[in-house]
């Protein structure tokens, strides 16, 4: 806490990780040396710059940009770009170090990291937003490369971001390289990656429930925010016999007793993905759905809840409700939704609970199969795709419940997340010597 002041979130996870992982390395010698977890909790490099650009009015404007390379023991930097207000060191210090732990979790050759800037897309023109991303990646690309780190998208960087930040690092270093992931498919995207974390989320949710005896068939489904995440894990669970009845964004969630089916929800990517809209457009065209500003859905009685905007977006007293109505499963979509309050009463309970670094793995693993596919110079179907995801996220699940079994039939999946993640990067560092 001492040499990371005012870093809340970033402590926050550390936290999260050290009481699972200490233990177990008082249980195992070998991780006991060379200051092996002091090593993990410290980036080997942040880069922080100045990006400049200029606006539709002619105004200079100025913003902080950031790539956190946390850890490359056992691969490339890998880990996605944020742009939103609120990004600070504290939050892609978090998200690195929770990135490093997820990467090794996916079985592929990824370490952590994490950008971004405190740049806000709300309300920009196509030409504001193309000219930031330019200017961010103007400095950005002298510090990654298809060897070295491997941006991809996060909260305000989709597809047409990764696009313009792919175009200039291209302009500027004269070379086609897999540098960023999530690019188009005529570029070298591959398919499934839009849909692979909220699609990866449904299938670990599916995994926690049948260890149960149960899936998604007749469940009810709350799901938050309305990104890329959202929208995903709402087409799978609804696939898959669920009913979705809300999505939210900052302002507020819609409520949809009947369910927001495959109709309804390309409704919703229209607002979202095409208009840049809020989500309270929804009722307009189906008013028989209720809007309820300034408010999160964990309100609303479910079976299974996913939360999928952004950290810290599920407190302790809304975890008491969700039990209280009966919720059985909450599979994060989004890094680290849970506070630790809201964790604990998960825990508690003894309801199915995966943390994102297990659950949200899905779309960064894909990212990893951009990256194979790239170097190979070709494309797999989306079958070939959806199949490796499913299998990875089976994967992960299996070595969830290897660690984070407690032998009575409980699994605590925070433990095993962290354990299984914590296991292949120790080994890696501890066989490359003190670096
Ligand atoms: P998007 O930008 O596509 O969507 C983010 C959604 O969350 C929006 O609905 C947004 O609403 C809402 N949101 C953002 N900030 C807040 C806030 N402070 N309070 C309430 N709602 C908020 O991002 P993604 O869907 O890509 O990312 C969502 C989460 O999933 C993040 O935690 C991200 O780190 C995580 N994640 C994403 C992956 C990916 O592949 N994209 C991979 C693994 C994890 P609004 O429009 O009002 O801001």
């Amino acid at each position: 806490a001492k040499r990371n002041p005012n870093e809340p979130e970033f402590l926050q996870a550390v936290k999260e990780v050290a009481e699972t992982v200490i233990p177990f390395i008082e249980e195992n010698k070998k991780y006991q040396n060379k200051m092996l977890l002091e090593r993990m909790v410290e980036a080997e490099r942040v880069i922080m710059f100045r990006v400049t650009w200029i606006d539709d009015a002619g105004n200079t404007q100025v913003n902080r940009g950031y790539r956190i390379q946390m850890n490359s023991a056992i691969g490339p930097y890998k880990g996605g770009i944020r742009f939103h207000p609120s990004v600070n060191l504290s939050i892609l210090k978090f998200l690195a170090f929770e990135q490093t732990f997820k990467n090794s979790l996916t079985t592929l050759p990824m370490g952590g990291g994490k950008g971004g800037a405190d740049f806000d897309p709300k309300g920009k023109s196509d030409n504001e937003i193309m000219k930031f991303c330019q200017a961010f990646m103007t400095e950005l690309s002298k510090h990654i490369g298809g060897n070295t780190d491997v941006p991809a998208g996060d909260i305000g960087v989709g597809g047409r971001e990764v696009g313009y930040m792919f175009g200039q690092y291209k302009r500027l270093r004269n070379e086609f390289t897999g540098v960023l992931t999530g690019k188009g498919i005529s570029f070298g995207g591959s398919l499934i990656r839009p849909e692979a974390t909220g699609y990866g989320d449904v299938y670990f949710a599916q995994s926690m429930l049948q260890t149960k005896g149960q899936n998604f068939e007749g469940k009810t489904v709350v799901i938050s925010g309305s990104g890329n995440v959202a929208q995903y894990a709402a087409e799978k669970a609804t696939q898959l016999g669920g009913k979705v009845v809300t999505l939210s964004d900052s302002a507020g969630y819609i409520y949809d007793a009947d369910g927001i089916d495959a109709e309804k929800l390309a409704y919703v990517m229209q607002i979202k993905n095409v208009d840049y809209a809020r989500i309270s457009e929804y009722t307009k065209k189906y008013p028989n759905a209720k809007y309820v500003a300034g408010k999160r859905p964990w309100e609303v009685k479910c079976d299974i809840a996913l939360p999928c905007a952004t950290q810290n977006e599920l407190d302790g007293a809304e975890a008491k409700l969700l039990v209280a109505n009966g919720c059985i499963c909450v599979a994060e979509g989004a890094n680290m939704p849970s506070t630790p309050e809201a964790v604990e009463v998960f825990q508690h309970a003894k309801i199915l609970f995966a943390p994102g670094k297990a659950s949200n793995a899905g779309g960064v693993a894909t990212s990893g199969l951009e990256m194979s596919q790239n170097s190979l110079r070709l494309s797999w179907t989306s079958e070939e795709v959806d199949e490796r995801l499913k299998r990875i996220m089976l994967d992960i699940h299996t070595s969830c419940v290897k660690y984070g079994s407690d032998g009575t039939g409980y699994v605590d999946y925070v433990k095993g997340a962290n354990i299984a993640g914590f296991v292949k990067v120790a080994d890696a560092m501890l066989a490359q010597g003190v670096v």
